[in-house]
């Protein structure tokens, strides 16, 4: 059989586990009765605090996953939105928003907030007591995305659109599909994870019609495709060309509420090779250790990594610098950004990294580099023909220190002093703060280098980031 034809799919038997595997889950991970009316309730108040603190024409909605009854227990926090009238100016919907909602904060109750930054600034409630998580997130009201103004204002369409078109077992299946996929650390769509976001799953689950044929459709996953959730059709050859064009990526879910929206377009090529392999894995052994994926733990971290390092024979550096206080998704870019540059540097320098990662937690970024030991002591480096007058000379006069001109057939050579004999020279540059071009948000100033012997704090940002990139 052809590798294109070779189908994925469940057996009778194997379906019949799955399926009791996953009863044995959604009991564990759905919220009950209590959990529910706890959390509708307290989402109640919050949006009756607000409505009494608003102007009448701005409106309150319960949105995200607690609203469409997809949320996992404990988990999810309360997502509701101010709808403001399109009337307003941007800045100033923004600064009236902020105002309301620190307003409704009652400290006395031990509740406190922090503003977090997304398209739109927002507040982050806690409730301390329930141990409960509300964002009060401020958008435009609109009726159709054609009226839209930043993405936040799509939200009350996509309430409107999973309420309507999921059944209660789908919706369940949407908490599963979640969970297994938050278990191999590709859910949240934010940069950290580049992964499959919430309302990604309701609608896969909303197109596959279940958990399982939306397992079987990853498993015989070929890209490029585009799905179009509303119809629940998989476009064809001829659109799909202009589709990927469009949207620039060969994994495309249109948006049901609005036609010109990827709602896949953070879903990096890794996450979905993930999930496709970890759909394969599921269909041959349906499990409960496969779904949740290899166990580990992160005490120790600093000696695993020390041991890892000598069981490959590599050198592990650390390179550690403070961040600002921004969104996160900023300083994972930036963080990924310069680690791959410096993967490259290493490797333009002759040096032979092996592996390389980036993590970021309390407000601190670290960027590993898993590299061969080397010290050079010299370069080679050729230069042009001799028989190209200008450039030879050039050449010549470049390197008059050089302890060694000669000729490797017509082409002048020299050897050189490298300009870096180890990677933790090269490395040092950055820690020291002497390379030009860092990244806005990560500071060199107070920044550190590690070899081999890494701080544990460092070690388990790291080794948790390690285990996320592997595949089970
Ligand atoms: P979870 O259970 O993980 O909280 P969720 O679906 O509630 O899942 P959130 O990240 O809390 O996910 O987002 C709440 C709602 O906000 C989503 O249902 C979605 O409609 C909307 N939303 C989130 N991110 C975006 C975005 N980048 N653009 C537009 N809408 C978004
Ligand atoms: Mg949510």
């Amino acid at each position: 059989m052809s590798d294109s034809k070779r189908a994925y799919s469940f057996t009778k038997g194997g379906l019949k586990k799955f399926n009791a595997v996953l009863g044995v889950i959604l009991k564990e991970i759905k919220p009950g009765k209590d959990d529910i009316e706890r959390v509708t309730s307290y989402s109640n108040e919050i949006i009756s605090r607000l409505h009494n603190a608003v102007p009448k024409d701005v409106e309150i909605i319960a949105a995200g996953s607690i609203a469409h009854g997809t949320n996992l227990k404990g988990s999810s926090d309360i997502d509701i939105f101010m709808l403001f009238p399109k009337t307003l100016e941007e800045r100033d919907m923004e600064k009236q928003a902020l105002a309301i909602a620190k307003g409704i904060v009652q400290k006395h109750r031990n509740e406190s907030y922090i503003i977090k930054y997304a398209e739109h600034p927002y507040l982050k409630l806690r409730m301390n007591d329930l141990g409960i998580d509300a964002d009060i997130v401020p958008a435009f009201k609109i009726a159709d995305s054609k009226e839209m103004g930043s993405a936040v204002d799509r939200t009350q369409l996509h309430t409107k659109f999973v309420v309507s078109h999921l059944s209660e077992r789908q919706k369940d299946d949407v908490r599963l599909a979640k969970f297994m996929l938050d278990q191999h650390d590709i859910y949240g769509a934010e940069a950290a994870t580049e992964g499959f976001s919430g309302y990604l799953c309701e609608l896969l689950i909303h197109h596959f019609g279940s958990l399982h044929s939306l397992i079987e459709g990853m498993a015989n996953l070929s890209v490029p495709i585009a799905i179009d959730a509303a119809p629940r059709r998989v476009l064809l050859e001829k659109d799909l060309e202009s589709m990927a064009k469009k949207f620039n990526s060969r994994f495309i879910v249109v948006d049901p509420t609005d036609p010109s929206r990827n709602v896949a377009a953070n879903v990096s090529e890794e996450s979905l090779a993930r999930l496709v392999l970890l759909s394969r894995r599921i269909i041959k052994t349906p499990s409960r250790a496969t779904i949740f994926g290899a166990e580990y733990s992160e005490a120790d971290s600093s000696r695993k990594m020390e041991k890892l390092g000598s069981a490959l024979g590599v050198d592990i550096y650390a390179l550690a610098f403070g961040t600002d206080d921004i969104a996160e998704d900023i300083l994972w870019q930036q963080a990924r950004k310069l680690r791959k540059r410096i993967h490259e540097m290493l490797e333009d320098c002759g040096f032979m990294p092996v592996f390389s990662l980036e993590g970021i937690e309390n407000n601190s970024a670290v960027l590993t580099f898993m590299v061969n030991p080397a010290r050079f002591g010299s370069v080679s480096v050729k230069g042009p023909s001799a028989f190209m007058k200008g450039a030879s000379d050039e050449f010549t006069s470049a390197h008059s220190r050089s302890p060694m001109l000669y000729l490797i057939g017509e082409r002048l050579a020299a050897i050189d002093k490298p300009k870096f004999s180890t990677p933790k020279e090269l490395l040092e540059r950055f820690s020291k703060g002497k390379e030009k071009g860092m990244p806005t948000h990560l500071k060199t100033k107070g920044s550190r280098l590690f070899v081999n012997r890494i701080p544990e704090a460092y070690s388990k940002i790291i080794y948790r980031s390690l285990i996320s990139k592997r595949i089970a």
